[in-house]
């Protein structure tokens, strides 16, 4: 299966095991928004649930809160995002169809690295073993060709895009030669500039409703608590808040199924520190939070940094941790340092004082931020993409599994009667019974004990417990294990511990 038909694949069993269906799907879908549906939404609780862990359990200084989405709408003035938070847009004339202008030429250049991709390929099939893929890499004559011009194009990009130079940006697409992927064509609009914030009245509508947006991210919800929280809580620079919620971006290129989408939900962590070791600070998050990603163990060769050329309106220094999707390696975190920008603007706006007082040097000062950010969705989008697999069996069947990760799995146990007599549904509620405090089960009862296995399988379950004549007998049961499909004759009441072992977000927690 190519990358791209594995995608197709992956969106229709999304919708067709209860992962994710498309938002108001009775009326023919809304744009680039989804609901999450029974087992998606355990998937997004256990990713949540490790993340919020990690962040306040293993950090003694770092605390949570829960801000609203509605906020005063100087904020946003303060934060940067009336003025500056746009997209570079370009239309072409002939498909109608609206692109990033940005995201065009990055496409372009993926292109050309995808075409030294090839180049490798070839060489490593002339060459066979003596093959050194660096060396190629940098003597070949269309990868030296390909490479400079890579170089060039992200260069002048990111000249553009910091001088805000819409029309550098058009002249980079026309002498690309890039086409439109609908209509073939390069006739081309103007680049404009497009808010990506939605706003909404609060009040009654006439003179005195007033215009506020929804929070394209969660981060100014901690900037705007930061003296509610570093005063209730006590809290001693360095130390962090951290924030799970729901943000809105008017995206125009939403595309890639749950990659990008309208409303979406991010994982945020402020880190307020001393001026002057931000640059110390941000080091030690980007290995933490590639710590983080590894120990989930979907392979570290998946995972990558991207620093950035071009940075936001508030960052002295930026990295992405990017992730092998089936569309290849883009954004799943960015990590930021974010100076004192957004503290020291609301300092302004507000007129409010907001410095932290050392009480050891005696000073005071604004502190600077750290931050990373995580979008709960591209998290559940890597999960599942890496895990669905399609296996062929000894047998020459075929089987469907997702092999999510044992302690993100939506369904942990499946509690399987072979037989829907003799006492057997019995004992299996039991289990049920016993297991369920501790773990998401499901019991199951319907169709042939293979049917169960696979639609267990389908769903990710690490461990199906299959009750028969002999349990009743002798108190053991068979445990199947989802990946090797390795079955073993185990006692009822070791269950729970064997159960444990594998899915407990706690383990986890443990290895970091
Ligand atoms: P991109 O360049 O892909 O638009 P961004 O750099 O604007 O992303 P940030 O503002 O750094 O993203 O947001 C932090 C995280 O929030 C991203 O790493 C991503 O995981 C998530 N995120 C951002 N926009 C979306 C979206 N439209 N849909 C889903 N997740 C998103």
């Amino acid at each position: 299966m190519t990358q791209e038909e594995l995608f197709k694949v992956l969106v229709a069993h999304c919708k067709e095991y209860g992962f994710i269906f498309p938002s108001s799907e009775i009326y023919d879908g809304l744009a680039a928004v989804y609901d999450y549906g029974q087992m998606g939404v355990e998937l997004k609780n256990n990713i949540k649930n490790y993340w919020w862990g990690a962040m306040t359990r293993l950090h003694e200084n770092i605390v949570g809160i829960d801000s609203c989405i509605f906020m005063h709408p100087k904020i946003w003035e303060a934060s940067g995002h009336v003025g500056a938070f746009n997209d570079p847009l370009i239309d072409n004339k002939d498909s109608k169809k609206r692109y990033r202008a940005d995201v065009l030429i990055e496409d372009y250049i993926a292109k050309l690295e995808e075409k030294n991709n090839k180049e490798v390929e070839k060489g490593r099939k002339k060459f066979g073993d003596a093959f050194d893929e660096a060396k190629f890499r940098e003597t070949n004559p269309n990868c030296v060709r390909n490479n400079a011009k890579i170089a060039e194009v992200r260069k002048r990009m990111a000249d553009a895009l910091n001088a805000n130079d819409l029309k550098e940006l058009r002249q980079i697409i026309i002498d690309c030669e890039i086409a439109c992927p609908i209509s073939g064509t390069k006739n081309w609009t103007e680049v404009r500039q497009f808010n990506l914030m939605f706003s909404t009245q609060l009040g009654s509508v006439g003179e005195e409703a007033n215009t506020i947006y929804l929070r394209p991210e969660t981060a100014q919800g901690i900037f705007v608590n930061y003296l509610n929280v570093q005063k209730t809580g006590r809290m001693k620079i360095p130390f962090g808040i951290a924030q799970i919620g729901k943000a809105f971006r008017n995206e125009i290129v939403a595309r890639q199924f749950i990659f990008r989408m309208r409303e979406f939900e991010q994982m945020e962590m402020q880190f307020f520190i001393k001026p002057g070791t931000e640059l110390d600070w941000f080091a030690q998050w980007k290995k933490n939070r590639m710590a983080w990603h590894v120990n989930i163990g979907m392979g570290a060769e998946n995972y990558r940094f991207h620093d950035h050329d071009k940075l936001a309106h508030y960052a002295n220094a930026a990295t992405d941790i990017e992730f092998n999707f089936p569309f290849g390696f883009k954004e799943l975190e960015g990590i930021h340092s974010r100076t004192d920008f957004d503290l020291g603007n609301h300092q302004k706006f507000s007129g409010k004082k907001i410095q932290y007082f050392d009480p050891e040097s005696g000073e005071s000062y604004t502190p600077y931020v750290v931050e990373t950010s995580i979008g709960v969705d591209r998290m559940v989008l890597a999960v599942l993409s890496h895990s669905l697999k399609e296996e062929t069996l000894e047998n020459g069947e075929t089987r469907v599994v997702m092999s999510i990760p044992a302690p993100l799995a939506p369904v942990k146990a499946a509690v399987l009667p072979l037989v829907k007599k003799d006492g057997l549904p019995e004992l299996a509620q039991k289990i049920m019974d016993m297991l369920k405090f501790d773990f998401n089960c499901q019991y199951d009862e319907k169709d042939s004990i293979g049917k169960r296995y696979r639609r267990q399988d389908a769903i990710g379950t690490p461990f199906c417990i299959t009750v028969d004549h002999d349990s009743i007998e002798n108190g053991t049961v068979t445990l199947r294990y989802r990946d090797s499909m390795k079955q073993d004759r185990v006692k009822i009441e070791e269950l729970p511990g064997i159960i444990h072992q594998q899915v407990d977000l706690g383990v986890l927690l443990r290895n970091l």
